[in-house]
């Protein structure tokens, strides 16, 4: 069978549906690509102390959730090209909201998942996403790469039944540097990605000990993510609508040490 014939039966096998709202067709019908295309600074919650400044590409509510759960739980590998553009989106946002002339480089880190989950999955789909916002951000001509700057330590009770109290403490030590770990040079941005961002609690955790690699007076440990939950309800925002847009701006953020 000829290869155009095996996509055909594929096709009929597998109907490529949206990941986020089921329309037939694409892997990410455009307005669903265009959630993921709403860069804004992250507000968790119960914003944690020590939180890294952190773009998010869209809001994790309507079809956003089930295309990253597509991705990430459902196996959906191909969704990595337009979920990693939107990752490679926050992480030039949050890059232009430096003060200062345009990085040398930028180090994208992921943060690593716990030895149960990569086991179940049989995957690593931050990784995953970060390879394609590697390639996305070179394409685009910024000069990125990514280090595996960070590894888990030790065995972590599964979070979800966790207040966000209890959560930060199960963090807590959840992270160390890998031995392939090594200090930014000048010039250079570290960006922490993850797929989602809830609580903030991984990321805190995670951004306090890249903080050890950055230098001392310069930028802080930067965050993005392709999705964030949302500090108010869709409809709570419908109602009261931002008077100015939460985007950041250029020169955001400063040197936090
Ligand atoms: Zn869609």
């Amino acid at each position: 069978m000829g290869g155009s014939g095996w996509s055909a039966l594929v096709d009929l096998v597998l109907p490529r549906t949206c990941a986020g709202c089921g329309l037939p067709g694409r892997l990410l019908c455009p307005r669903c690509a265009g959630l993921l295309a709403r860069p804004h600074l992250a507000t968790p919650r119960r914003f944690p102390e020590g939180f890294p400044p952190t773009v998010a590409a869209g809001a994790y509510e309507g079809p956003v959730r089930p295309a990253v759960l597509a991705f990430k739980e459902r196996g959906r590998a191909e969704l990595a090209r337009p979920l990693g553009t939107a990752l490679a989106l926050a992480v030039a946002a949050v890059v232009a909201a430096v003060p200062g002339p345009a990085p040398e480089r930028v180090l994208l880190v992921p943060v690593p998942g716990s030895a149960a989950a990569l086991r179940e999955r049989g995957r690593d789909h931050v990784r995953e996403l970060t390879a394609h916002a590697v390639r996305e951000l070179r394409a685009a001509g910024l000069p990125a790469d990514s280090c595996r700057s960070l590894r888990r330590r030790g065995r972590v009770r599964d979070s979800a039944d966790l207040s966000v109290a209890q959560r930060r403490a199960n963090l807590a030590g959840t992270f160390a540097l890998a031995d392939g770990a090594r200090p930014a040079a000048v010039d250079e941005l570290i960006v922490l990605v993850d797929d989602v961002v809830t609580s903030g609690a991984t990321l805190t955790e995670a951004g306090s000990v890249l903080a050890a690699l950055g230098r001392p007076g310069g930028p802080p440990v930067l965050g993005a993510v392709v999705a964030a939950t949302p500090r108010e309800p869709a409809r709570a925002r419908r109602m009261n609508p931002p008077r100015r847009p939460d985007g950041p701006r250029p020169g955001s953020f400063r040197g936090s040490r």
